[in-house]
């Protein structure tokens, strides 16, 4: 646990989060400024920086975990489909140094990319 990272706290239970799925490795979470409902952030439980920094056993967990939550995400706000996206790197808009990918529902004719 890195003690200043957000996400390694939420992980800890320092900091309260609305919890999609967890398991040994991998916890998953709603984003709390959501760019579409049902927004959520998949996460290793690990502090890893960036993709590359994951090991791979941690890596195929947390792919996994995307595998099986994308669809049950999707039904849980009856999208049509979704981005499922990492920022990897902050010149790409990673804001919180905690590897996370996105899982953002769309909903036919919600008007483009976010
Ligand atoms: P990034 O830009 O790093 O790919 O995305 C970081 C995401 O984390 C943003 O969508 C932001 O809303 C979300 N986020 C930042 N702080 C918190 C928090 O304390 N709780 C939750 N649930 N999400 C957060
Ligand atoms: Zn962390």
């Amino acid at each position: 646990m890195v003690n200043d990272c957000i996400f390694c706290q939420i992980v800890a239970g320092d900091i309260p989060s609305k919890t999609v799925y967890e398991d040994d490795t991998v916890f998953a979470f709603l984003d709390v400024n959501p760019l579409a409902p049902g927004h959520t952030l998949v996460i290793p439980k690990d502090h890893h920086e960036t993709l590359a920094d994951v090991p791979e056993d941690t890596a195929s967990d947390l792919f996994s975990a995307l595998h099986r939550l994308t669809p049950v995400v999707e039904d849980a706000v009856d999208a049509d489909a979704s981005n499922v996206a990492f920022n990897n790197g902050e010149a790409a808009g990673q804001e919180v140094s905690h590897v996370h990918a996105h899982i953002i529902p769309r909903f036919d004719g919600d008007g483009g990319n976010p």
